[in-house]
């Protein structure tokens, strides 16, 4: 098989041999992978093209509640923080970003549609940054393509050098981060980087989400998942920034890679997706737990005070 790879130093040499974009080794992988012609590969993309838009789309335009009523109106709030992003500290760009990743989140909460793209929990990041930067370059379809393409690809080789996209397994690190890393890959390739670039820019992105933890308050994927999808964005949008620039990642992508799996065979299980530890066991995320009528926290999993005298 002339276009697989197992991890991101191959799918570097691949390019480099091949002289292509990282979206371009992508799509030939699953053509011989699938044993099918380029359109049906690039049209099954397209189908999640437009799937990521329209639920961008709907969240934008809507300050509905989740079905439990934790979040809801904040991708509308940062959608309208675009016409005065003049007072603001970032972009428009990354200002539009952040919405429309956390308008995909939020439609995620509402058990609205949207692509699991690398899960549902961290689904906004990619959507958020391709699509705001797409509209900032005024780019064409094919090359939004392409960066899906590239964000893929960055995933299949996270997964293929052994890491993991489950919460239950590494942690936040490996929803929302690998989704930051996809990102900042993808939207490297889409404003012109090389597959050096594309990959550095990914290296950037996720060594800064490692040890992030899953720990979503009464476990339901709203607080703090959302809003850490747009924080996502920002930081996909400063690692291709950065890469472009030629700020190099001390540590190669695939070694990146190992540390998230080091890191999550150390993680306790309170913040591997229980909702036993982290944010869902604050006071506040306690207090949202007892509302909902959700079965205590055992005592084992609770924060200690300050000045505990052993009182439980
Ligand atoms: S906190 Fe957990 S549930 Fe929420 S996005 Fe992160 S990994 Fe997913």
């Amino acid at each position: 098989m002339r276009y697989q790879f197992k991890n991101c130093r191959e799918l570097l040499e691949l390019c480099e041999r091949e002289k292509l974009p990282i979206s371009q080794i992508a799509i030939r992988s699953e053509m011989e992978l699938f044993n099918k012609k380029q359109p049906w590969v690039r049209n099954k993309m397209k189908l999640v093209r437009n799937t990521m838009w329209e639920a961008i789309q709907k969240g934008i335009k809507t300050t509905a509640k989740s079905k439990y009523g934790l979040v809801g109106d904040s991708a509308a709030k940062l959608y309208i923080g675009i016409k005065k992003s003049g007072h603001m500290l970032h972009s428009k760009t990354a200002i539009r970003a952040m919405a429309y990743a956390v308008a995909t989140n939020e439609q995620n909460a509402r058990m609205g549609r949207i692509v699991a793209f690398p899960t549902a929990g961290g689904s906004g990041v990619v959507p958020g940054v391709l699509f705001s930067t797409y509209e900032h370059m005024k780019s064409s379809k094919r090359r939004m393509l392409n960066a899906l393409f590239t964000a893929s690809a960055i995933g299949i080789a996270i997964l293929k050098h052994g890491g993991t996209f489950s919460a239950a397994k590494g942690g936040c690190q490996a929803e929302v981060g690998v989704g930051t890393a996809m990102a900042a890959a993808g939207v490297t390739e889409m404003r012109g980087g090389t597959p050096a670039q594309c990959l550095n820019a990914a290296a950037l992105a996720l060594k800064n989400m490692l040890g992030l933890a899953c720990d979503p308050i009464s476990g339901l994927v709203e607080v703090p998942c959302v809003k850490r999808n747009a924080i996502g964005a920002s930081i996909a949008i400063a690692a291709s920034d950065m890469s472009m620039l030629g700020v190099k990642s001390f540590v190669p992508m695939d070694e990146v890679v190992e540390a998230m799996m080091n890191i999550a065979a150390t993680m306790n299980e309170s913040i591997r997706e229980t909702a036993l530890g982290g944010l869902a066991t604050t006071p506040t995320g306690l207090r949202v737990r007892e509302k909902m009528g959700l079965p205590k926290v055992p005592k084992k999993y609770l924060n200690k005070c300050k000045d505990c005298t052993g009182c439980g």
